[in-house]
């Protein structure tokens, strides 16, 4: 199998330590291998993530000899890409608007895993067409994956085998916020599918938040 990895870098400030050690083992794997080496600058959040910063992460790659090949990606450009998957989830019935402030949704009785996860609890799941239109009214939405009931495993190259069963510890999640910023978790996975990304080598705080799916549709 031809090896294509990446480093998908979200700058919000200047290339730190953790940057270096993700982006150079994800070179040198993707190397050792003769396989290609992308690099994509996960700015969905403008004004976190100013291009400013992204230029220095590049000057630093560069700086380091760690060369990525063809064109960089930003995410900022890529709104229509996102919004062409979105579409397909929604008419596949996978989607539903969400009105819960993020107050409503940390409550203390919101249902929190052992690592302090919240796991949406369904509020806004089955909505009436007019309890949406009322919402409305008062406030845009977010947009939430309606997951299946479904255990889904992956071998992770350092954790091994992990198994995650969705509606118990992943939960309905949010892939559009309320200000019509696509969230991370369809980004990376629309972008990673599309470019035929074969390993991904990422910060471990990003182990439980990711399954790609079968892009080909
Ligand atoms: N953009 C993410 C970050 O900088 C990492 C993306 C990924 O590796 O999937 O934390």
């Amino acid at each position: 199998m031809h090896t294509i990895g990446r480093f998908a870098p979200s700058p919000s400030g200047r290339m730190h330590l953790g940057n270096v050690l993700c982006a150079l083992l994800a070179w040198l794997s993707a190397r050792q291998q003769n396989g290609e080496f992308l690099l994509r600058i996960e700015d969905l959040d403008e004004m976190r993530c100013p291009r400013s910063f992204a230029d220095l992460i590049i000057d630093d790659l560069r700086w380091l000899g760690l060369d990525w090949d063809g064109e960089i990606p930003y995410q900022s450009e890529r709104t229509a890409v996102y919004e062409k998957y979105e579409a397909i989830l929604r008419e596949k019935g996978l989607l539903y608007p969400c009105f819960c402030s993020r107050a409503a949704l940390h409550a203390a009785s919101a249902p929190h895993l052992s690592d302090g996860r919240v796991v949406y609890a369904g509020t806004c799941r089955d909505l009436t067409p007019e309890q949406v239109a009322e919402k409305r009214r008062k406030r845009a939405p977010a947009t939430r994956v309606r997951v299946p009931e479904r255990t889904i495993t992956f071998t992770d190259g350092v954790y091994g085998e992990y198994t995650e069963t969705l509606t118990e510890e992943c939960g309905d999640f949010i892939i559009r916020r309320s200000d019509g910023v696509f969230a991370y978790q369809l980004a990376v996975v629309v972008d990673d599918g599309l470019s035929g990304v074969t390993e991904v080598v990422r910060g471990h705080d990003l182990h439980r938040q990711y399954a790609a799916p079968d892009l080909a549709v």
